[in-house]
């Protein structure tokens, strides 16, 4: 914290291009060192190594990028009556971050708090650690002033708790899990420090009857199903028409069954474990529970897959007949887990898709764009994909309700780390 502290003048008062310039370095270098950290990153976490190179370097080589990139244009100032805006970085940030996409939610944290002036205290996941060492290691390299980035490791109850109760911290990021959210919000409330929240989900993807079936819900239990559902924008809901139910599960069942589980390293994989015992345990008690109360297994289930007899590995899985009141439709599994739900009608399908205490993400598909756009905007998240929309990085990232608060990624993720300043003229 002191050399944060100390570093944070000194770096805040470089110029965007120079800032620019270092950030560039430190794409370059992930860029350069991309393999080795995919393989780090395919052992710590389990996500097949091809992957691992695509999503888990190739994301975080890009926020580096586009922060420089953000730099190197010129920096109009806001002029409104005889008041100038100005944005002022808010100092030394405390960035806490999960293991799931441990190097991307590190970079979206750290590239725009550098990005503005900050200096930044970074604490990832006690679960993968290391990609954060070879980011420091390129950031070093890069020739970036000593105290500009440092990292603390160890477990959040312990480090997390003492970085984010820290009197010299001036704003927290998170990325993490609601009830740790929660209690960081309690704690930066009552210190009056700034915090960013980016919590869980429980998406749902909105299938209208007009739309392409087969198509949509190919893409819908893809996206449920990457990184073992390991991921908070999973589209773990799929709200088809009733009348369409039988079908959908058919489809639903063979694009899970062809998800080969196997070893991250093995050419073969599609989906490689979960990250620890403790997580598989958790989504195993998900998958019962949800049987219990009355849910269709369709594929999967909570045995060991066969042939597996190493490796957190469960099945994936999909569950029908699922009503939203059961918990497997209101908890966020973070596992391979889909439960498709029979809706009525559009109003209906909207009203299912907003029962939901999370709001982070979702999808519509219908043959008409328009109405799909036209769904979109009544779904109550930070995002929703229309009809397979690709993920965009430079576009604002985040959620409402119980998923959260503020933005990451581009335009927007940079502005969350300085604040508004007016001078009156
Ligand atoms: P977690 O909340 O258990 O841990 C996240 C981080 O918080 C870790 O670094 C941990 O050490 C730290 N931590 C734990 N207790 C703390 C405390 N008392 N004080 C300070 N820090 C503390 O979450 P996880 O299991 O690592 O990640 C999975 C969760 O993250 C899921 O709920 C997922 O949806 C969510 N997530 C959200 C987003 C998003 O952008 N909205 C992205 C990825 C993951």
């Amino acid at each position: 914290m002191t050399a944060a502290r100390a570093a944070f003048d000194g770096w805040a008062a470089k110029s965007p291009q120079e800032r620019g310039a270092l950030l560039a370095a430190v794409a370059e270098g992930l860029s350069e060192r991309g393999d080795e950290l995919a393989v780090t990153i395919a052992t710590e976490l389990g996500m097949p190594l091809p992957l691992s190179r695509l999503i888990q370097v190739g994301l975080p080589t890009m926020s580096f990028a586009s922060m420089a990139g953000l730099l190197l244009e010129p920096q109009a100032e806001e002029e409104i009556g005889n008041s100038l805006v100005v944005r002022e970085p808010y100092g030394v940030v405390a960035a806490i971050a999960p293991w799931n996409y441990p190097l991307h939610q590190i970079a979206a944290k750290v590239a725009p708090a550098l990005a503005s002036g900050c200096t930044v205290v970074l604490k990832p996941s006690e679960v993968t650690p290391l990609c954060a060492f070879t980011l420091a290691q390129i950031c070093h390299d890069a020739g970036l002033p000593p105290g500009v980035l440092t990292i603390v490791t160890g477990y959040g109850p312990v480090v997390g708790e003492a970085l984010i109760t820290n009197p010299g911290v001036d704003i927290v990021t998170f990325t993490g899990s609601e009830g740790v959210g929660r209690h960081i919000g309690e704690v930066t409330g009552h210190n009056l420090v700034p915090a960013t929240l980016e919590l869980g989900g429980k998406s749902a993807c909105n299938v209208l009857e007009d739309a392409d079936l087969q198509q949509a819900v190919t893409a819908c239990v893809t996206r449920c199903l990457l990184n073992s559902g390991q991921t908070c924008i999973a589209l773990s809901r799929l709200l088809v028409p009733r009348e369409l139910l039988s079908e959908a599960e058919t489809i639903a069942a063979t694009v899970a069954e062809a998800h080969t589980l196997g070893d991250p390293f093995d050419a073969d994989t599609k989906m490689g474990p979960l990250v620890s015992a403790e997580q598989r345990e958790r989504v195993r008690e998900h998958i019962r529970r949800g049987i219990d109360e009355g849910a269709r297994l369709v594929a999967g289930g909570p045995d060991a897959p066969e042939g597996l007899q190493r490796g957190y590995f469960v099945a994936p899985t999909v569950l029908s007949a699922v009503r939203s009141d059961m918990a497997i439709a209101q908890e966020e599994v973070f596992g391979p887990v889909l439960s498709i739900l029979g809706y009525e009608d559009e109003e209906d399908a909207i009203r299912i898709a907003n029962d939901s205490r999370f709001g982070l993400s979702g999808a519509v598909w219908s043959a008409d764009e328009a109405r799909a756009v036209r769904v979109a905007r009544r779904i109550r998240t930070g995002q929703v994909d229309v009809n397979g929309g690709a993920f965009n990085p430079a576009a604002p990232f985040g959620g409402v309700g119980c998923s959260g608060n503020g933005r990451e990624l581009g335009r927007h993720g940079f502005d969350e780390f300085s604040y508004m300043k007016s001078i009156q003229l």
